[in-house]
């Protein structure tokens, strides 16, 4: 019998209708003959809500704490929605993190998985149960319960996915599938049929909130193949995929803002073998992720080194900072707290030129200043101000004519 995972997403369970709604779904693909896995998120808004508790009793509250406090929202759901499965006839257990040795690294809030052990997942789904896991938590190995980070639900569904030999992960959101940039953002975005899982690692981790990254990883990595779709109706979803040759002809498939950013500049740094190893070996080690990274020599003897983090990473990233500066001769520390940047994602870009032209003259035109540019061979990103952010990825949606379907658009030179 095939193993089906299917994951709910937090508007999807919102409350008792949707979770009711979802367990039929998931007892309905069991009536069709499949072994079923549910992974579940939070309800609703509840983690935000949990994130807010916490903040009103400590403004700095311990990380081990904060995610004993979040994994019970992932609790909750799963629980009441095996009740739901109850009242249906059919059998269900639910599971935490730790109750499937859903295993990770220490890192509370961003913890990333090491292992999972599937047996009692396997064991009942071969007694006939629905099996119901918690998304977003695991364990570290001295049994501290861990999270791994916003949205990290799709990824304990990918995860599982792999760990049971499941060849596809059905996400259920409450859009229709990936657009080609945020719907909420561009009305006029369209869905896209199908992504490669390159393309979407990018979005993913260019601030396209739909899917979680390291998600997409382990989708790729194991070959198992993400359908995202809408938990509303039957229509098919985006299907997240390995590459196939029409996907080159795409120059530009989707756009992507961040908002949260905040970018550090090491001025006059020693230009030396080591030193960057040094600040990012320090970065690490303060468990903060490194975005786009900018190194300059400024004279023989000198350099330039800015890098973009997560705005919440700012004060572990300053902290650090101050460790290494005097080691690395660094004459000046130049943050900027609150920067944003919009990027264009497409495999196309790496057989066509013209790309970057096309996003420029687009921020131009609507007198956006871009504060760095950095690229890969399937992404163009601009840094902006904040407050330009919305405009800017109206305009280069708009250029790359992001409000059609990739058959539409004009084709690339
Ligand atoms: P869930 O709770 O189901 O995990 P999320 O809120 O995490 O749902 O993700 C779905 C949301 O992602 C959508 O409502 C949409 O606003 C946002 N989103 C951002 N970028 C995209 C995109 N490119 N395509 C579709 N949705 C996107
Ligand atoms: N409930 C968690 C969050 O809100 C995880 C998830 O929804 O995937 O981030
Ligand atoms: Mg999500």
């Amino acid at each position: 019998m095939a193993i089906v995972v299917q994951k709910f997403g937090g508007t999807s369970v919102a409350d008792a209708e949707k979770i009711r709604a979802a367990a039929t779904r998931a007892l309905k693909a069991y009536q069709d003959g499949h072994q079923v896995v549910v992974v579940a998120s939070a309800r609703g808004k509840q983690t935000d809500q949990l994130v807010a508790d916490a903040l009103e009793l400590n403004p700095n509250p311990p990380q081990r704490e904060m995610d004993m406090l979040l994994s019970t929202g992932e609790q909750q759901t799963v629980s009441l929605m095996a009740m739901a499965l109850d009242t249906m006839g059919q059998k269900a257990i639910s599971f935490t993190g730790q109750q499937i040795q859903m295993v990770t690294d220490d890192a509370h809030g961003k913890a990333r998985i090491q292992e999972i052990g599937a047996e009692r997942i396997r064991h009942s789904l071969d007694a006939g149960h629905i099996c119901i896991v918690a998304g977003f938590q695991g364990v570290d190995e001295n049994g501290n319960i861990t999270t791994l980070g916003r949205g990290g639900s799709d990824t304990s569904a990918v995860a599982l996915a792999v760990a049971l030999g499941a060849p596809t992960c059905e996400i259920y959101t409450d859009v229709d599938g990936i657009y080609t940039t945020d719907p909420r953002k561009y009305p006029n975005a369209v869905k896209m049929d199908q992504i490669s899982y390159d393309e979407m690692l990018e979005m993913a981790s260019l601030g396209a909130g739909v899917m979680h990254s390291r998600a997409i990883e382990f989708g790729k990595k194991y070959d198992v193949q993400i359908h995202v779709r809408s938990s509303m109706n039957d229509k098919t979803g985006t299907i997240i995929t390995h590459e196939v040759p029409k996907m080159e002809g795409i120059l530009v498939s989707g756009a992507t803002v961040q908002k949260d950013l905040a970018k550090i500049s090491l001025i006059g740094v020693d230009n030396k073998p080591g030193n960057a190893a040094r600040v990012f070996a320090h970065m690490a080690t303060a468990q903060v992720s490194v975005n786009d990274i900018i190194q300059t020599e400024v004279s023989v003897d000198k350099a330039n080194l800015s890098f973009t983090i997560a705005r919440s990473d700012l004060a572990n990233a300053k902290a650090a900072i101050d460790e290494f500066r005097e080691d690395i001769h660094c004459e000046d520390v130049f943050t900027r707290e609150d920067v944003a940047q919009v990027s264009v994602v497409g495999v196309g870009m790496r057989s066509h030129c013209g790309v970057a032209q096309t996003m420029f003259a687009a921020l131009a035109e609507q007198k956006v200043n871009i504060d760095s540019i950095t690229t890969s061979e399937i992404r163009i990103s601009c840094l902006l101000d904040v407050p330009d952010a919305e405009k800017a990825l109206v305009a280069v949606c708009d250029a790359f004519e992001l409000d059609r379907p990739a058959a539409d658009r004009q084709p690339a030179e």
